[in-house]
């Protein structure tokens, strides 16, 4: 962090969505380490683990060391590889799309849906169709929960279902969320979270795989675990990998977990006054507004240029000259150097909201007095566009 100057402390920075943490992690992280478990097998992991899959109401639980490890064995475990292709959402984190490559699965990308930022179901329905008529294996749909809300699994499910194409849930930023009733993370055939330090709750580097799915989270499992085979010399079938949760921050999860409903709330009270502040300001919308089941991990309102008279680059700039963190949305991975020769279908969407979103200050750790700063600063830009 920049050092606090001014005593008032006015110019320290404020974060998107920095970590929530205080007393209670440190209690249960030193109640760890004096407990002398570091190996995986420890009851902390275990315990994590289960209070997670109860939380989310799931069988199984696999505590990794990333979102993005989970994300690698989900679809290991559902069968992505070399001869095969995973649908992925162009607007998304660079790890949804690397951890296909990492199988040796091509990811294909379809664009998304404007009022959500979640994948387009409609297009996709064409994009299956035409990979499946050109002898594509297509592995796997990954659907990503973008920002806390969930995809339309009402129409996603059925979709996947009759082409007997699994679903992969990319739930790293939907702990929490519900989409009719159900936990975000259980929609598909195995899902996963990333408790990485600036989701809505961090381990400082985590991430965890769920499934109803007893055999699949065996075999992820084995895979995270060295590939170790049950005897008691090291004797390997397959490449494995090194990828469980360190236990000591499985304890820093259980205290997060404990906390999870009210810092929750805590980002649903920000979601709420960014939208009725936006809510008078022509041009302006929040992304994906009006679903209670968001957990609200980040509030991103997406501006029109041509009616607001102003683009979210501009409030951007004015709120970094005061010390307030804000971003574009994800640019879209068919932009990406990386994955620029990938085959993609798409209607502008994605490109759309790079251009003119901004994600603003979401944290539950922000202070009141954060808060107020970034509220004061806000109005303070759009009484000077007036
Ligand atoms: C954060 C994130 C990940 C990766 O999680 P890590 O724990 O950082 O590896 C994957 N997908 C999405 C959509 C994310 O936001």
């Amino acid at each position: 962090m920049a050092p606090r100057s001014g005593g008032a402390g006015v110019t320290d920075p404020v974060y998107l969505s920095p970590p929530d943490i205080g007393e209670l992690e440190e209690s249960y992280l030193l109640r760890a380490i004096r407990a002398g478990r570091f190996d995986p097998d420890g009851p902390e992991l275990n315990a994590f683990e289960r209070e997670v899959a109860a939380r989310v109401g799931v069988g199984y639980a696999l505590g990794l060391s990333s979102g993005t490890a989970a994300l690698h064995m989900a679809l290991l475990a559902v069968g992505a590889g070399p001869d095969s292709v995973v649908v992925v959402p162009t607007l998304t984190f660079a790890a949804t799309a690397n951890a296909v490559t990492y199988t040796g699965a091509e990811p294909v990308f379809v664009d998304c849906d404007t009022a959500t930022g979640n994948l387009d179901v409609e297009l996709l329905s064409d994009l299956l169709g035409r990979l499946v008529d050109a002898g594509r294996r297509v592995a796997a749909v990954l659907a990503v929960d973008i920002n806390g809300r969930c995809v339309d699994y009402d129409r996603l499910l059925p979709l996947c279902a009759a082409t007997g194409i699994p679903v992969v849930e990319d739930a790293a930023q939907a702990l929490g969320s519900t989409y009719r009733g159900r936990c975000a993370g259980t929609f598909g055939q195995v899902g996963i979270y990333s408790f990485s330090h600036n989701k809505i709750m961090t381990t400082s580097a985590g991430g965890m795989l769920v499934s109803d799915d007893a055999t699949l989270v065996a075999r992820a499992r084995h895979l995270a675990n060295q590939a170790r085979e049950p005897v008691p010399h090291y004797e390997h079938r397959d490449v494995g990998y090194n990828y469980r949760l360190s236990t000591l921050l499985a304890a820093l999860g259980r205290a997060q977990l404990g906390r999870l409903d009210s810092m929750i709330a805590r980002r649903q009270a920000l979601r709420d006054r960014y939208t009725r502040l936006f809510a008078s300001v022509p041009g302006t919308r929040i992304l994906g507004a009006g679903d209670p089941g968001s957990n609200c991990w980040l509030t991103s309102v997406v501006v029109e240029p041509e009616r607001a008279g102003w683009q979210a680059g501009h409030l951007a700039a004015h709120l970094a000259a005061l010390g307030v963190e804000s971003r574009p949305m994800w640019k879209p991975m068919h932009r990406q150097p990386v994955y620029a020769d990938r085959q993609a279908a798409l209607t502008g969407a994605a490109d759309q909201l790079f251009a003119s979103s901004l994600s603003l200050p979401s944290g539950s750790a922000l202070t009141d007095n954060q808060v107020e700063r970034v509220f004061a600063g806000i109005t303070e830009f759009l009484e000077g566009r007036r």
